[in-house]
């Protein structure tokens, strides 16, 4: 067994000159993490095997994920755990995407979504202190992906299923996926949202080279829209949605979205209301006014901490954690997004 198998000498060297400078005091994260469960819910895992097989199935851009620390290797492993233990984070939850088994073609989704799973379902049992897992599934063939899901959650004991922001190009809220999601609400589990790497089908987002630094964020904003105006959190109330990176741009047009939808597209329900509905990931990249305005908007409540490990990683990870806390948010508030709302979320707590 590989985990917590310590601090590498520079690690420690690390957490204590940041100690030091005031950053990072093992003393006052700890006694956070004892009044809750400190869980890192966007966190990835991929092995070149996966990679290679979603590759050969027509995915164009998994060098995105290659030789970025982020395989089942020991020392990487030994790597990612330190920075773990140094924030006081004790458990990461697994999440495949963007390489989520989509394929329009049925053998290759179902053949790459049990390799996923049968993959993190390794993780989980080799390190089960450090990490769950969500489910992959074979979206956009729901028969098949009810099936896996009910492999992933009742054999291996997954604590939710994933899905991309784009389900082999289709919206989250196509209609076609009702069955889906009824049954992760018969279920009150939970659904991670994650952006797909499709630039939002936009001719001006992947040639600009733009596909990660603002495309992914604009996809969060367009599947949460997505859901919002099909009413998704309000007909499944039992499932838990949790999006990814503060929902995108969804702090900043808060009130527009109110003020614009009464006449470009009226809902039954004004869209920050069933916006506060669902959940979201603190991954904001260290940048204080950005968690203050979801802080502000959605509210402490809904903020789930997050990493999106190994994107951010080493210093950059340090930073996804201790950002929360020194953000001017209260501190009741840092609490709750720290140590208390990815625990009731996944049913930890
Ligand atoms: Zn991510």
């Amino acid at each position: 067994m590989g985990c917590g198998s310590g601090f590498t000498r520079r690690d420690v060297l690390r957490a204590g000159s940041l100690a030091a400078a005031g950053f990072l005091t093992g003393a006052r994260l700890g006694a956070q993490a004892k009044k809750g469960m400190r869980i890192d819910i966007h966190a990835h895992l991929w092995t070149d095997d996966y990679l290679d097989l979603c590759q050969s199935y027509g995915n164009v851009d998994t060098g995105t994920q290659r030789n970025k620390g982020a395989g089942m290797g020991q020392a990487e492993m030994d790597k990612r755990f330190a920075l773990m233990e140094a924030n006081g984070v004790e458990m990461q939850i697994l999440d495949i995407c963007p390489q989520a088994p989509h394929f329009e073609n049925k053998e290759h989704a179902v053949n790459a979504a049990r390799k996923a799973n049968d993959l993190y379902a390794e993780a989980v049992s080799r390190w089960p202190k450090k990490f769950k897992a969500f489910a992959a599934v074979p979206l956009p063939h729901v028969d098949e992906a009810l099936k896996e899901l009910e492999r992933a959650l009742d054999q291996l004991k997954f604590v939710g299923a994933t899905i991309e922001t784009f389900v082999a190009n289709r919206s989250v809220a196509d209609p076609a996926f009702a069955p889906f999601y009824e049954e992760l609400n018969r279920r009150a589990t939970v659904l991670y949202i994650h952006p797909s790497g499709n630039g939002i089908d936009s001719p001006f987002v992947i040639p600009f080279n733009l596909r990660w630094a603002i495309g992914a964020p604009m996809e969060d904003t367009v599947s949460v829209m997505h859901l919002i105006e099909a009413g998704i959190p309000q007909k499944y109330p039992k499932l838990k949605i949790v999006n990814s990176h503060l929902g995108g741009m969804i702090p900043m047009v808060f009130q527009r979205l109110d003020n614009i939808s009464k006449w470009e597209h009226p809902l039954p329900e004004l869209p920050t209301i069933t916006a506060k509905r669902m959940w979201y990931c603190s991954v904001g990249h260290g940048h204080p006014p950005a968690l203050r305005a979801a802080v502000d908007s959605m509210g402490a409540d809904r903020i789930c901490l997050g990493s999106d490990y190994p994107y951010e990683g080493g210093e950059l990870y340090n930073r996804a954690i201790q950002y929360v806390s020194e953000s001017g948010l209260k501190s009741e508030d840092a609490e709750k997004i720290l140590d208390r709302n990815a625990a009731y979320v996944l049913g930890l707590a």
